[in-house]
């Protein structure tokens, strides 16, 4: 049933002073009152202390609970939010109490999936929800905050109408057709087209960066062996926040940790045998390695500052989006930084905060995003997509406009170019898309 009763934790399950058990659906009240000792469903939204009991009458924990009723609240049903102790054993027996009183365990995702369909929020917006409990860096959760405050699908929302407004031009012309040109001029439905198709293209245009944002930029180390790689990579993470994993599957890891440099995410990556003597190594470890360079969106080619710029590492300055790294700075006895690229070194941590901003910098346009009032982005390939989608009916519809052009043909192309956007923002019943954007979620979101 579409809104039978759910019942989840809503907190990451462990130790933990407090936790919240949310549960929601028709009949939530009833089950409710069997485990809240005088539960009362009114005023909502108002905070009160009681003790929660096993149906059975076993005591479970005393804490606070909210009733949200229909629509106001986040699923728009019914709903009740206990906050109880944390830990392993309380918060799992208040649940189990409410199922034992008639919810049934929620999905992943279901609260969050009831609230679109209940149309309390749109696609969009529900994606924003994963993306802001995922964010790791302060960008991400900004950008993630602004698709949530509906940013995003306002945008879409407002590129939608216009759509909707030329196909209303448009069967104007297919139910007036005797005269000449149409009743409508035809250079305005094609002035129209031109400019919608440019505003496509516009946000289409933010994708590099939005998505880069969302999933975190990968930065990449690279060059010979004792440069100083390895000793950049956690002189860089040394002060930040990281979570460090090994790439699995090779002898000679690649070590990936995600980090913040000045709030923008950015997956660091130590390559291991890039430029090793063939024959030394394991293949799979340089097969990895040039995995990675090839799908950085930054390289750090660095080469020691009493070194030489080798050709190999000049062939990935001019190939890929490359800074040049000159490592060890302090080793230089006249304290000199000549020669080009960003002076660092592990040991003293010259340079690096430096170099930090200047990878926040070639990454993300970092001074202009984040001074700017933060215009809408397309963070996902789902999105990019859609609108790829969109501008490429549009465009059809475009090179149909010709004199000998059949405005049937040119109306389905533009309601095809809206049946993308209507599904980019979930105002389509299109089970498919989410069952896809909901299964990432986890329980009780
Ligand atoms: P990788 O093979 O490129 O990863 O290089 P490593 O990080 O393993 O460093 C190779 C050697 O250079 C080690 O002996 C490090 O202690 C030394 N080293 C690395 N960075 C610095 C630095 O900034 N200053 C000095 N003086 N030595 C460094």
């Amino acid at each position: 049933m579409l809104s039978d009763p759910i019942v989840a934790l809503a907190t990451a399950p462990g130790r933990s002073a407090l936790a919240l058990v949310r549960l929601s659906g028709v009949g939530t009240f009833e089950i409710a009152a069997k485990v809240i000792e005088d539960f009362m469903s009114e005023p909502a939204r108002t905070g009160r202390l009681a003790a929660f009991r096993a149906p059975a009458g076993d005591p479970i924990d005393r804490g606070l609970y909210f009733a949200y009723s229909s629509p106001n609240s986040f699923t728009g049903d019914d709903t009740v939010e206990c906050t109880c102790h944390g830990g392993l054993v309380v918060p799992a027996q208040l649940v189990a109490a409410f199922q034992a009183a008639g919810a049934r365990p929620a999905l992943p995702g279901e609260f969050t999936r009831r609230a679109l369909l209940n149309g309390k929020l749109d696609l969009l917006q529900a994606e924003a929800i994963g993306d802001l409990i995922d964010a790791t860096a302060t960008a991400q959760a900004r950008t993630a905050l602004h698709q949530l405050d509906g940013a995003l699908s306002r945008r879409i929302g407002a590129l939608r109408e216009r759509l909707l407004d030329l196909l209303a031009l448009l069967d104007y012309d297919v139910d007036f057709p005797e005269e000449d040109d149409g009743p409508i001029p035809r250079e305005r439905i094609a002035a129209a087209m031109a400019a919608l198709s440019a505003d496509l293209a516009q946000l289409l245009a933010t994708s590099p960066v939005g998505e880069r944002l969302r999933q975190g930029a990968l930065v990449v180390l690279a060059g010979r062996p004792n440069v100083g790689k390895s000793s950049l990579f956690n002189a860089l993470l040394g002060t930040e926040r990281a979570l460090v994993t090994a790439e699995p599957g090779t002898t000679r890891d690649t070590i990936e940790a995600h980090v913040e440099f000045e709030g923008w995410p950015v997956r660091l990556a130590d390559t291991a045998g890039l430029w090793d003597a063939p024959g030394q190594l394991d293949r799979l470890g340089v097969d990895v390695s040039r995995r990675y360079l090839g799908a950085a969106d930054l390289v750090l080619v660095c080469v020691e500052a009493e070194g030489e710029v080798e050709p190999e590492d000049r062939e990935l300055l001019k190939t890929r989006p490359a800074l040049l790294i000159r490592t060890k700075t302090d080793r230089r006895k006249d304290g000199t930084t000549d020669g080009d690229g960003l002076h660092v070194s592990a040991v003293t941590g010259a340079g690096l905060d430096l170099l930090r901003r200047a990878i926040a910098g070639a990454l993300f346009d970092s001074g202009k995003l984040a001074d700017a009032d933060l215009e809408p982005m397309l963070t996902r390939e789902r999105h990019r997509q859609a609108l790829t989608r969109a501008g490429s009916e549009l465009d059809q519809a475009r090179g149909m406009m010709g004199p000998a052009g059949e405005p049937v043909l040119v109306a389905h192309h533009v309601r095809q170019a809206a049946l993308s956007l209507d599904e980019l923002i979930g105002v389509v019943d299109v089970e498919e898309v989410l069952d896809r954007v909901f299964s990432r979620f986890c329980v009780g979101k």
